[in-house]
This record gives structure tokens, sequence and C-alpha cells, in this order.
């Protein structure tokens, strides 16, 4: 029967060309051998699974233990899948072989850094930053494809299941690997980038955040900066960290960097002192909506400006720009490389998208906010010509100054030219009092909708241009109004 079980798993293996052993995954995580006692070392496995119901045929099962349940619990169902291997932490009974060790989530983030070590990739970038990080890593994807052959963070998978299943993603064809990284605590920014070992690393920029988890704003900055000490230990030593000018924590940052011996120290920012500086930046509202922007740096040995229209909104994503444009220049692109994929760049969905209303223009930015990244949509929405209309769902994950953030966001939109805040949700009610122009708190999603879609009507009766800017943190899901408005 022993040798009956074998032939199953054998036959569950797939054709597909990588595979690892599963002897590489009992060394790099350095764990025990269990199951049945036959040639463990030359079991294969071609992917890694940490949930069944996405397993496929001659995966490794990684059992996870979870808040709310115990991938113990799923071993079976998983070969029943077509589990070839399994990785675990308890002592458990198993038909097919696998590797024991004290913690899977550590294990995963060791095989991924192992896996990746042995990767012939030109260059591995890593990004993290308070706002933006997904834009900028959708718009160094664009860049390195048109450059070579590119991986990047599926989605927002950028926490310490995200990061090494993305870095066992890396094959021999990739020339560049480009890793999101996000944290909610202290040090877990540190954690991945131990993980990934860049040869690039981003920091995007730093504020106010997900402050729940790291109590201050330097609770903040320190974690960001963590991003940096991944990339001395590769041993190649060229490691290029780069920050913004423009931030909060640069100071601490530029002296993190100097302290720690990283070979090159890039910037970008409107600062003059900014390596690779935005010095000009318009919206374009004519036919279509855009960016026209100049960035100023250094080619081949001369300084000069280099202009390129973006057909996105808001100041941020041209300093987002600025961000790519320094990370594909250490990775030793030209502009020429570079300038196409910023002509294409249509931005991520749920991230300030163009939608035609009679009135002007819908900007659907409701992926998430933040004080932050709220005023970053304020700005683009007010660059816009015409009446601003702006509808925002509440800010979660802020803490403590919750009321004060809310209150200083509406008092920003009313000095930024807003004339009209719809707001939805307990949190954000505060706002009403604080905006000195026409204010309505909601309770409901529909409501909102309702009131706005008239809102639109009527300033197109009058030929009035009005645009709108729809906000708000996820748990807001504020794209129910955006679509309520859109789809009548
Ligand atoms: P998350 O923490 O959810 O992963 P993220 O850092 O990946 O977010 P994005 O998804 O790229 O960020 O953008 C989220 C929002 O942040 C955008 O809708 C936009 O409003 C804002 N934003 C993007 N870039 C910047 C920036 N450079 N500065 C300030 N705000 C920005
Ligand atoms: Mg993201």
């Amino acid at each position: 029967t022993l040798e009956m079980m074998q032939q199953q798993i054998v036959s569950a293996k797939t054709d597909s060309e990588f595979y690892w052993y599963l002897e590489q995954l009992q060394q790099a995580t350095d764990g025990d051998f269990i199951g049945p006692l036959f040639d463990q070392q030359k079991i294969r496995f071609t992917s890694v699974s940490t949930d069944t119901r996405t397993l496929q045929a001659g995966a490794l099962y990684i059992a996870i233990k979870g808040a709310n349940f115990d991938g113990h619990a799923f071993i079976d169902e998983a070969i029943k899948q077509g589990a070839v291997a399994i990785l675990v932490s308890e002592d458990v009974e198993t038909i097919v072989p696998g590797v024991q060790v004290d913690d899977t989530r550590i294990a995963l983030g060791q095989f991924a850094r192992w896996h990746r070590q042995q990767m012939p990739l030109k260059k591995l970038i890593a990004v993290t930053g308070s706002n933006g990080k997904t834009t900028v890593k959708t718009l160094l994807a664009d860049i390195f494809a048109l450059n070579g052959n590119v991986l990047a963070t599926e989605g927002n998978l950028n926490n310490d299941f995200g990061v090494p299943r993305t870095l066992l993603n890396i094959r021999p064809e990739h020339d560049y690997a480009v890793i999101e990284m996000g944290a909610n605590h202290l040090h877990e920014i540190g954690y991945l980038t131990a993980l990934a070992l860049p040869d690039i690393a981003l920091l995007n920029n730093a504020s106010g955040a997900h402050l729940e988890g790291f109590g201050s704003l330097e609770g903040v900055i320190e974690t960001k900066g963590e991003i940096f000490d991944g990339l001395n230990a590769n041993g190649a030593n060229n490691g290029v960290a780069i920050s913004n000018t423009d931030s909060a924590g640069f100071d601490y940052w530029q002296n993190k960097i100097r302290n720690s011996g990283i070979a090159h120290n890039l910037t970008f920012g409107s600062n003059e002192r900014a390596d690779i500086r935005l010095i000009n930046c318009q919206t374009r509202s004519d036919t279509k909506l855009g960016l026209e922007l100049v960035l100023q740096f250094e080619e081949q040995g001369q300084r000069q400006n280099h202009q390129v229209i973006m057909p996105v909104l808001g100041e941020h994503n041209a300093m987002n720009a600025a961000a790519c444009c320094a990370v594909a220049l250490a990775a030793g692109l030209n502009w020429a490389q570079i300038k196409p994929a910023l002509e294409t760049f249509s931005g991520v969905g749920g991230r300030l998208q163009q939608n035609r209303i009679a009135s002007g223009w819908l900007l659907d930015d409701s992926y998430n906010a933040n004080p932050e990244s709220v005023k970053a949509g304020i700005k683009a929405l007010t660059s816009l010509q015409g009446e601003s209309v702006l509808c925002l769902g509440a800010m979660a994950e802020i803490g403590e100054q919750s009321d004060s953030a809310h209150i200083e966001v509406a008092q920003f939109a009313y000095r930024q030219g807003v004339s009209t805040l719809y707001v939805l949700g307990e949190k954000a009610r505060v706002m009403t009092g604080a905006f000195q122009g026409e204010a309505m708190f909601f309770d409901d999603h529909q409501a909102m909708a309702v009131v706005l879609a008239a809102k639109i009507r009527q300033a197109a009766e009058q030929n009035n241009k009005l645009n709108v800017l729809v906000k708000g943190s996820r748990s807001a899901r504020m794209e129910q109004v955006s679509q309520a408005v859109l789809q009548n």
C-alpha cells in the first residue's frame, strides 16, 4: 500500500517546467523530514499554496495557523486537491512526505529568501511608503516591461504572506522584480526587506497613514526606513537607496543611509537638492485629462529637463513618476526607455479614475483614504476648471486623532476651493461643522448618490462646469456612490 500511495503521489505531479525539491525546502528552513520514508529528497513540487481552495495539483501545501483557523486541519483536503508535499509545525499523520518546522510563516519566508537568491535577476526593486506604493509598483512594472521581463506584486499582496508568495513567483527568465511592501506595525518592513534582499529600495514617503499600529509619525518613519536594511544584506554591496526630499523623515533616512554604508544614495522630490527633481507639473483638462510634467536630472554627465505628458491626474502622481524615474535610472535605464511607459500610464483601478459626467468629470478615488491621500485627491480635483464637490467616506485606521484629522481635511478642502462637501459615516460627521461651504452628512450611499446626481444634473442644465471627487477608506465602500451616479 505504501507503494500505491507513492504511485498516486508521483502521478499527481504536473509537467510544469519549474519545480523545487523537498530537500531544498528542508535545507532552507532547517526543518525535519516527516511522512512516508522513501526518497524524500527526490520529491518535487511545482507551486506553493496556503489555501486548499486555490491549491493546484503538484503543490506544496503550507499549513498556517491563522487567527480564526488552523491550516493543519485541511491537510487531507490539500492532499485530495493534489498537494504532493506539506510544510507543517504540528505533529501530523501524513501520507505524503513533508517538512516540519517550528513556525510555518517564518519557514515560508526563509524558503522565499532562499529562492530569491537562486534567481539570476538583474534587479530586484522593493517599494514602500505610506502612499502610492501600488501606483508606483504598477508604473515601474510598465517601465520594466518595455525593457525586459518583469515580475511584480499582484494587486496589493504586500504583507508577510504576499511578499514571500511574490518572491516565489520569480523565475529564471525574469530580468526585474518589483515588490510592494506594506506595514501595519513596527519592524514589518525590516522583516520583508530581509527576505527580498533588494538591489534598489524606494521609500516613496511617510505620513500619518495607519498610525494605529505605530503610535506616532516617528514610528512610521522608522519602520519605512527599515526598507534600506535589506540593501547590504545581499552581499553585492551595490545597493541603491532612494528617498523623497519632500517627505517627513527625509533627514532621518539620509542619516541612516549614510551611516549604514549603502553604496548609492539617490533622491527625488521638488527640492533643489533632489537628484531627480520635479520642477513643473500642470494639469491639462482640454479634451483629455492629464498631467504635463518636467523632470530634471543628470544624464550622461549633464543635468537636463525632461518633459512628458501623462494621462493621469494629481500632483502626487507626478511625484510618483519622479520616484519611478529614479528607480529606472538606478536600474540602468535611460529617459528614452522610461518615457513611453509614463505616456501611456492610466493609473490603477479605484485610484483617481476619470469618468465623464454631464457637468464635467467624476474622479473615483474610492480605493482607500487617509488624510494625506485625501489632500492629494483634493488638489487633483481643484486643479480642474469648474466647481468642486468632494464626496468623502470616513477615514479609518487613524486612531485617536480621528476627529482632528477629519476637521483638518474639511478645512483644507475649503481653502483649496471645494464648494460642496458630502460626507458618509459617523467618524466623518465632525467635518460638516468645520467646513465653511455647503456640507451634508449621509448615513447611506444611495442617499448621497441621489443628492449628488441632482447636483450634477442642475449644474449641467445651467451649463456650469462641476467636477466630483469620490473618496474614502476601503471600509467606506465609496465606489457604491460613483457606480450609482455613473449608471444613471
Ligand atoms: P495601500 O497602503 O493600501 O497598499 P498604496 O500605498 O499602495 O496603498 P496606492 O494604492 O497606490 O497606495 O494609492 C492609494 C491612494 O493614495 C491613491 O488613491 C491616492 O489618493 C493616494 N496617493 C497615491 N500616491 C500618492 C503620493 N505620492 N502622495 C500622496 N498620496 C498618494
Ligand atoms: Mg498598495
